[in-house]
């Protein structure tokens, strides 16, 4: 059996969603409630894979919030991601993704340290980031989204906020590696992470977000950000991809500016209806069969009973292992999302 550790976005989209699922006792609650807020199992799940096998599994609600990292409620934030592993652990599950925060606060709090929860001793084994798998897809919509958009790679600057983290570095990986690009411009905070990675490609601009925004043709959004940012379209290239997945959004606005083109990042499409509830609660538009690619990475583990932690530790993330897990992706019948054109026209922007 597979599992997905997830959250919600932050307080009020939690208020909302606990209404909905039947939860009125945490509804009109506040910050500190949830941080008391003991893991859930709110969904059981059927997969059936373009294969015709079948799989079964539990998505465990850790009640973790970004509010809490941003109010500086690290314990709580730890406990939450900790104890939602156990949780998972008990219920027999043997591959479990940690969505969204839970692995970037498993490794920046050092929680592998934090093996026994109470009466638990975690096998980390169980345990996979899933970031391999958003890389992996995030790069296949670079590819497939920027050649539907007419944006030549070998012409293109492309940007990646958030390049020195997990799932940037793989990103900066494979755009070195497998592609032509004419400029990689690497953007997060800590420089000396910024240089490693430069040494580490022989290549890439070390640059703040302001002055990469306006140069790239591509942007890339995988950076960590509790909240999203505001940009100025009118400072962005046309045509301009901006591929987000971050989670939450790493941009807090939506596009209606032509030759702006805004692509949820790391979520796929699966071929065949998914027997769940739970993609409708994060508002995924074709919730039956839209997911984030972590998720689908423990479900393509469970179908290839591949009982190990595939993606584990930070920026180690290689290509043979990209590879691998996209020809599962292919064999099981996901397949990026490239939804170009259902943009809600939200944001007005001239
Ligand atoms: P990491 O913590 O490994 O890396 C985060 C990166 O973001 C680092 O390079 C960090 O560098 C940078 N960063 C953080 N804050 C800022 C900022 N304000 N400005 C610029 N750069 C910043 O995270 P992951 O790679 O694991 O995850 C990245 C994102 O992807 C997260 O939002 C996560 O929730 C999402 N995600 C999506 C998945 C999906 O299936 N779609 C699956 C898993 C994760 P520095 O601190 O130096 O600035």
């Amino acid at each position: 059996m597979f599992g997905l550790i997830g959250h919600l976005t932050s307080l009020d989209h939690a208020q909302a969603v606990a209404r909905d699922l039947g939860y009125p006792e945490y509804a009109d609650q506040g910050i500190d409630f949830w941080c008391s807020a003991p893991p859930q199992i709110v969904d059981t799940i059927k997969v059936t894979s373009a294969t015709g096998q079948q799989i079964e599994g539990k998505y465990v609600e850790s009640c973790f919030l970004p509010e809490m990292l941003a109010s500086r409620r690290i314990k709580a934030a730890t406990r939450k991601i900790i104890n939602a592993m156990a949780h998972a652990q008990k219920h027999g599950i043997d591959i479990t993704a940690l969505g969204g925060f839970s692995s970037i606060i498993f490794e920046n709090f050092n929680l592998s340290q934090i093996q026994q929860v109470r009466n638990v001793t975690l096998e980390f084994e169980r345990f996979t980031t899933g970031n391999t798998h958003t890389a992996y897809i995030i790069c296949q919509q670079v590819k497939a989204a920027s050649a539907m958009l007419g944006i030549n790679l070998s012409d293109a600057t492309v940007a990646v906020c958030g390049a020195t983290g997990d799932i940037g570095s793989a990103v900066c990986r494979w755009l070195n590696a497998r592609t032509d690009i004419k400029d990689l411009l690497l953007v997060a905070r800590n420089q000396e992470r910024l240089q490693n990675l430069q040494s580490e490609l022989g290549r890439g601009t070390p640059m703040d977000l302001e002055t990469a925004l306006p140069k790239a043709d591509i942007v890339v959004w995988v950076a960590s950000m509790p909240k999203g940012v505001t940009v100025d379209p009118t400072t962005l290239k046309r045509p301009c991809l901006m591929i987000d997945g971050g989670y939450p959004k790493n941009l807090d606005q939506q596009f209606s500016f032509e030759g702006v083109h805004v692509l949820k990042g790391g979520i796929v499409e699966h071929s065949l209806d998914i027997d769940w509830k739970i993609m409708s609660i994060v508002n995924m538009d074709v919730p039956a069969r839209q997911l984030f690619a972590c998720f689908a990475e423990a479900m393509l583990l469970e179908f290839e009973k591949w009982y190990t932690n595939f993606s584990w530790g930070r920026n180690q993330i290689t290509l043979e292992k990209m590879d691998m897990i996209g020809q599962a992706s292919v064999k099981h019948g996901f397949r990026p999302l490239l939804d170009l054109n259902r943009q809600p026209l939200a944001a007005k922007a001239s």
